[in-house]
């Protein structure tokens, strides 16, 4: 498959560009299928050597990292900010989230405990004993998306080393460099080397290579639905942990707290420019708080301030090439022609998509079906409880949700009939901490990240049994 991204053609290069203004941010090998092939070699071979490597080594690393990313949080903020979409307020606020990820793979370690069993509790078994621990699966690859560039990057290897595996890392090849930053703090520490690589490179060219390989134990990605699915369709009998798109919706019930629900959903629908799995993309207002909120909504949207990245005072940047702005604007105008209003926004500037939101979408366009992931709301209107929750679960994604509303019986009922893997109440849906289970139900993907449970997935449970003799062979004067 094909999957065209935004770089300049230099052989053997990939030049670095910021999405702003197309200047050189610096540039990265383009790893072919041979360097794939070597990495994973490598990497077996590494972990063949250090697979008993003490969990305090991997944790002390961890910490180190964090420690590190800590001292240099403002370097690494401004490369977030120049090689991708964010602002630089939106950068330092990863950085920070990427800290934390990393204290957390540290202390996980220490947390990654088996449990004795009760083998006696067979007939038959009674002399036996034994218990199960957790032990790392070997190669991880990990892929990442380009819109949170280092904090997703620190999501797969933080667990990853964690839990004793070796890692091959392939973020995207237009937001390479901030993640490579990272990779070379780990070499600062005491990780063998072999146990973290990182290949730069189209995942066109170097993908298939080391999503198939049988050596390879699990593929770990992030990213958009299509790559997702022919990932699975090549990885072969190997752990999957998919993290695609979502479509979230945010329900606004007329008892909610309505400046706190304004606050929460402009935020969510408009950080990172709407590139965020968590952006608001469906706004569901009661009938009777509709056109009010969505006054106020328009407002706020408009007022952004859509510009310079690393101004501090600037709301939204750009979105990640042209292309990806065009889509948007095809999806947007494809609305439209079907009779959707356009409330505010709608305009595109190059690679700049200004705050948009829509009302009266016909649900059979694809942008009422489809992630935009850009910076597009749409408002709808609902009468009824049982109308809200079937208008949110109507699309094939279901990553998160946000509900809005001061009556905890409406908040249960509804947490508990959403069809997604997790229910912000009186927050909207891009709520999220680095600790918390995360992921998707449907079209939104498989398993759970969040340090804890990457971890476990990140890890095997091998059971340990000893069939004890009834009389020992050495006897004590006892
Ligand atoms: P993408 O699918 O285009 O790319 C993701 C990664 O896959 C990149 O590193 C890319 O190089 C690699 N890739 C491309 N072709 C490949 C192949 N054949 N084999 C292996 N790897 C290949 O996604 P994107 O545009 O970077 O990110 C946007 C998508 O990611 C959105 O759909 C968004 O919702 C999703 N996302 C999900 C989460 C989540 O946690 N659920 C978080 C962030 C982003």
């Amino acid at each position: 498959m094909t999957i065209v991204e935004n770089e300049v053609q230099i052989p053997g290069q990939i030049v670095v560009l910021d999405p702003q203004d197309g200047s050189t941010v610096g540039t990265v090998p383009a790893a072919s299928k041979a360097d794939a092939e070597r990495a994973v070699d490598f990497a077996s071979r590494a972990f063949e050597s250090y697979r008993t490597l003490p969990a305090n080594v991997r944790s002390s690393a961890l910490a180190e990292v964090a420690k590190l990313l800590h001292e240099e949080r403002e370097e690494f903020s401004r490369l977030i900010a120049r090689e991708g979409i964010k602002t630089i307020r939106e950068a330092r606020r990863e950085v920070a989230r990427c800290v934390n990820t990393l204290k957390l793979s540290a202390e996980e370690v220490s947390r990654l405990t088996g449990e004795t069993i009760p083998f006696d509790q067979a007939e038959g078994s009674e002399n036996r004993v034994g218990y199960y621990r957790r032990i790392p699966l070997g190669v991880v690859v990990a892929i990442t998306p380009f819109n949170d560039p280092l904090n997703l990057v620190a999501h797969k290897i933080g667990p990853a080393i964690a839990a004793g595996n070796a890692v091959i890392l392939k973020p995207h090849s237009e937001t390479p460099l901030s993640a490579q930053r990272l990779v070379n703090l780990f070499a600062r520490t005491g990780l063998p080397a072999g146990l973290l690589q990182m290949l730069t490179g189209r995942g066109s060219e170097i993908g298939d290579t080391l999503v198939s390989d049988p050596r390879v134990r699990m593929i770990s990605f992030t990213g958009g639905k299509d790559v997702g699915k022919h990932i699975q369709a090549i990885a072969g009998v190997k752990k999957l942990a998919m993290e695609l798109g979502s479509s979230c919706p945010v329900i606004v019930f007329p008892d909610a707290d309505e400046a706190l629900a304004l606050d929460a959903s402009i935020s969510g629908a408009f950080w990172a420019a709407g590139q965020n799995c968590l952006h608001v993309q469906r706004l569901l207002l009661h009938e009777t708080i509709f056109d009010d909120f969505a006054r106020q909504f328009c407002q706020r949207a408009t007022a952004l301030r859509v510009g310079n990245k690393l101004d501090d005072a600037t709301d939204m940047g750009p979105m990640i090439n042209e292309q990806a702005a065009k889509k948007l604007e095809a999806l947007v105008v494809d609305a439209l022609d079907s009779g959707a209003s356009l409330l505010c926004g709608g305009r595109r500037q190059g690679n700049v998509f200004f705050p948009t939101v829509l009302a009266n979408v016909d649900p059979t366009c694809a942008i009422a079906e489809e992630e935009v992931f850009g910076p597009v709301t749409i408002l709808e209107r609902f009468n009824s409880v049982e109308e809200a929750i079937a208008k949110a679960n109507s699309v094939d994604h279901g990553l998160q949700a946000g509900i809005f509303t001061r009556d905890l019986n409406i908040a249960f009922r509804v947490a508990d009939a959403l069809d997604c893997g997790g229910v912000m109440i009186n927050d909207s849906s891009d709520f999220r901490i680095d600790a918390m289970p995360f992921g998707g139900t449907k079209g939104s993907g498989i398993g759970r990240e969040g340090v804890a449970h990457a971890a476990r997935e990140m890890s095997d449970v091998k059971t340990y049994c000893f069939n004890l003799q009834q009389s020992v062979g050495c006897e004590t004067d006892l």
